[in-house]
């Protein structure tokens, strides 16, 4: 949070109370969330947030580098390293929903060179590996 607060600081945004608030819900777990989860509880808190309201604040923290979005679940997560370039992959756990963001230069590299191969323009590159991380094979197993 003080790491947001010091980006958000350098680059002279807006770093409302609602986008921190947001900010910290998104950071409460390890999994991802999603829009109406966040207003949920925003409504359960006795905020008066309205959905747009909600959607802006998480495009600015998107615009940020903050949160990324997993398109596949509609949902959010929290960046581990927000103010580095990075582009990621998410590996997403489909029994506990967990979400890890991991960074592999070389398959972003992959990525990259076939699509110019194919002479096409990459607008965002977001890898999504569905699967079952590690904590619940070693369940699987024990059951
Ligand atoms: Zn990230
Ligand atoms: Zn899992």
């Amino acid at each position: 949070m003080e790491e947001a607060e010091r980006i958000c600081a350098e680059r002279g945004s807006r770093f409302t109370e609602l986008r921190k608030r947001i900010l910290t819900m998104i950071w409460q777990g390890h999994k991802a969330v999603k829009a109406y989860d966040l207003l949920d509880q925003l409504a359960t808190e006795g905020g008066s947030a309205k959905p747009p309201t909600v959607y802006r604040a998480l495009d600015f923290l998107m615009d940020e580098g903050l949160v990324h979005k997993i398109q596949s679940l509609n949902a959010y997560i929290g960046c581990p390293h927000p103010g580095e370039d990075h582009i990621s992959q998410f590996l997403i756990c489909d029994n506990c929903e967990t979400v890890e963001e991991v960074s592999s230069p070389a398959l972003s590299k992959a990525v990259s060179s076939a699509a110019a191969g194919q002479s096409f323009q990459i607008k965002r590159q977001t890898v999504e590996l569905h699967g079952t991380c590690s904590k619940c094979a070693k369940d699987q197993k024990a059951a």
